[in-house]
């Protein structure tokens, strides 16, 4: 059966292809269980080389098809609304400690305080261009404008930081404790 002169060794594997891939076909269905093995097997012993393996074959997959994909998943998006909008609220009701716990930690981060504290201020009408420098300004004022009174952060204190801003326009007007900030006539 094995040729030694390669073009008759490359026809005896043409010619055979298909009976070959069918014989391999049975042999698989046959022995079903012999062979999950073996995969299970192999695929344990060289993990690391089948998720790499998959990984690139899915960037690549993805490289190629990517228009098709996106444009995949926008229909399915639009086909499946109503379905969507129920698995994510099956989610959040099945693993509503666990949000609310994650919630509750973000909130102690340095970026979960930026945040909280910018949306009270967007809550409180207030309006800027650039969030970033107005709490950059915040965290770094430690003084009243008008008093000069030291300020403590997230008090309701008199000493309490506070963002003033104006009612009428939105804009910020400066950095104040809560007794100025109480006052009607500031001065600004
Ligand atoms: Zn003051």
């Amino acid at each position: 059966m094995p040729f030694k002169d390669p073009v008759k060794r490359k026809e005896y594997y043409l010619k055979n292809k298909e009976k070959r891939s069918e014989y391999m076909k049975q042999y698989r269905l046959k022995n079903k269980e012999k062979t999950a093995e073996y995969t299970k097997e192999y695929r344990f012993k060289n993990r690391e080389k089948v998720v790499e393996y998959n990984r690139n074959y899915n960037k690549d997959y993805y490289k190629k098809n990517k228009e098709q994909i996106l444009q995949q998943n926008k229909e399915y998006r639009e086909t499946h609304k109503e379905e969507i909008l129920q698995y994510k609220k099956d989610y959040r009701e099945i693993h509503k400690e666990k949000i609310a716990k994650k919630k509750k930690e973000y909130y102690k981060t340095d970026r979960g305080i930026k945040k909280h504290r910018i949306s009270s201020w967007k809550i409180q009408k207030v309006k800027e261009d650039n969030w970033d420098l107005l709490y950059d300004i915040y965290m770094n004022t430690d003084r009243c404008d008008i008093c000069d009174v030291e300020l403590i952060d997230g008090s309701w204190c008199n000493q309490g930081k506070c963002l003033d801003h104006d009612h009428y326009t939105g804009y910020y007007r400066g950095i104040l404790c809560q007794k100025c900030n109480k006052r009607d006539d500031k001065g600004l």
